[in-house]
């Protein structure tokens, strides 16, 4: 007779300490990170997607719990993690909660682009000083006042995927700017307490320029601040992803959360930046493995103690699961270990495959799942279906889409720069 693994074997971490090599204080966090997914996260997870409702309560908890500053330094009061750490975190959240691992991530950007990523880019001394000051700012108002960010970019043109200058303006005003314009799909949309907006700073009657790019800290309560339209999406359902409209919004200059024109110098130099989609998925991926392993063996909760994994055609499903989600990680995390500053072409087109291989594959894994453990797998009772939804998303996401990451590796592995036929 076999001896019987543990359950909770199928909820190891998703990168084993040892195996990746993870540093002492990747492994403690990344250990936290599950611990909180699987005790506060989980369990309330169904709720969000059932309700399409923001989970409020989850970042009540993140809150009291220090995740809201992963990314703040350390001598600034935060976790300090770096981008990798961030990621191996952000990727146990996911496997508990894709909404919430989602939208923490819009937050996360906010303290990891004015943080780490700004550290690395070129600016005078006088501007570093002064983009110092407005961070300390921005990071206090997290750690100390609970402040939660949003990342809202899409505007349903070509804008969010890096051809165009945004469309949302930003007119400069006595002491700052006044904003006009519509962003789509902006997650946390009347949860978050800020809306860190990307726009263009309109000089006179110039044509717009992506080189313009602002980021800006809008609050949520500001004057001609609102919220439009429903949310009753197919997957991520928790992240009330409605539209936001800006109408001759005023925010002082310290609302600036990069210096003029760092945000277009971090596009272009610190790529990786668009990863930050990446961990969820990743951890949707895993959720989608561990499910169909505990289903198998008759060990998952709410299912029955049935046991399907005598049958060769579920073993040789469950390894074909296991060949794709080992080539997912491995690309994965090669990729997130190697961002920073101005990588090479090579490193460029690994993240981009790395993307695209995350995304598709974590909805691959999803939809084999729900083959492989069968009909009363997709209750809505179990967690499955969800994954399945959830999972479906992941390709969508600009700037970064599963499209785009091919069309753009096709195209640099065949021509140099300035090379045309
Ligand atoms: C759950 C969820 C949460 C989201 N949260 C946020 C958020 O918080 N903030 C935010 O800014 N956005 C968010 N988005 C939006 C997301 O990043 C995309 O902007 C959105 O899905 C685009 O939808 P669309 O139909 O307008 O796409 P379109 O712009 O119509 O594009 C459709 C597809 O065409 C392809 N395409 C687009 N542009 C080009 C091009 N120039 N060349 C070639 N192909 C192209 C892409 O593959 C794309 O998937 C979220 C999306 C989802 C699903």
């Amino acid at each position: 007779m076999d001896m019987p693994l543990p359950a909770a074997a199928a909820d190891a971490p998703i990168f084993d300490p040892r195996g990746f090599r993870l540093s002492p204080f990747e492994a403690d966090l990344t250990s936290r990170a599950r611990e909180f997914g699987a005790r506060v996260l989980a369990p309330r997870a169904a709720r969000w997607d059932r309700e399409a409702s923001f989970p409020t309560a989850n970042y009540d908890d993140m809150r009291r719990e220090g995740w809201l500053g992963i990314c703040i330094p350390r001598e600034d009061g935060g976790q300090g993690a770096d981008f990798r750490a961030y990621c191996l975190a952000a990727a146990e959240f996911g496997r508990h909660c894709g909404a919430t691992a989602l939208t923490w991530n819009m937050h996360v950007c906010s303290t990891l682009w004015t943080g780490l990523l700004t550290d690395d880019l070129e600016m005078d001394a006088p501007t570093r000083a002064t983009h110092q000051r407005r961070r300390a700012g921005h990071y206090a108002r997290i750690l100390h006042d609970g402040a939660v960010f949003s990342q809202p970019f899409s505007e349903g043109g070509a804008a969010a995927a890096g051809t165009q200058a945004f469309g949302t303006i930003a007119t400069p005003a006595e002491g700052g700017f006044r904003i006009n314009g519509r962003k789509i799909f902006a997650s946390l949309a009347g949860h978050a307490d800020f809306y860190g907006v990307l726009c263009t700073e309109q000089h006179g009657s110039e044509k717009l320029s992506r080189r313009d790019t602002l980021y800006l800290a809008i609050p949520r309560d500001a004057p001609g601040v609102s919220v439009e339209g429903e949310w009753d999406p197919l997957g991520m359902r928790g992240t009330v992803s409605r539209t936001l409209v800006f109408t001759d919004v005023f925010v002082p200059a310290d609302a600036m959360l990069m210096p003029p024109g760092l945000y277009f110098q971090a596009a272009s130099r610190w790529p990786h930046m668009f990863m930050t989609l990446t961990p969820t998925y990743m951890g949707l991926a895993q959720a989608a493995y561990d499910f169909t392993v505990r289903y198998l063996r008759g060990e998952q909760p709410g299912a029955g103690p049935v046991k399907r994994r005598m049958y060769a055609t579920k073993q040789v499903a469950v390894a074909e699961m296991r060949v794709m989600l080992e080539q997912t990680k491995a690309l994965w995390f090669q990729a997130i270990s190697e961002a920073g500053p101005d990588p090479s072409k090579d490193q460029v087109l690994r993240a981009l495959a790395a993307q695209n291989t995350v995304m598709e594959n974590a909805n691959a894994l999803a939809t084999k799942a729900v083959r492989t453990c069968g009909g009363q797998s997709m209750l809505r009772s179990l967690p499955l279906e969800r994954l399945y939804r959830d999972s479906r998303c992941g390709s969508l996401m600009l700037p970064w889409t599963a499209e785009l990451c091919i069309d753009r590796i096709g195209r640099e592995a065949l021509y140099e720069r300035g090379e045309a036929d």
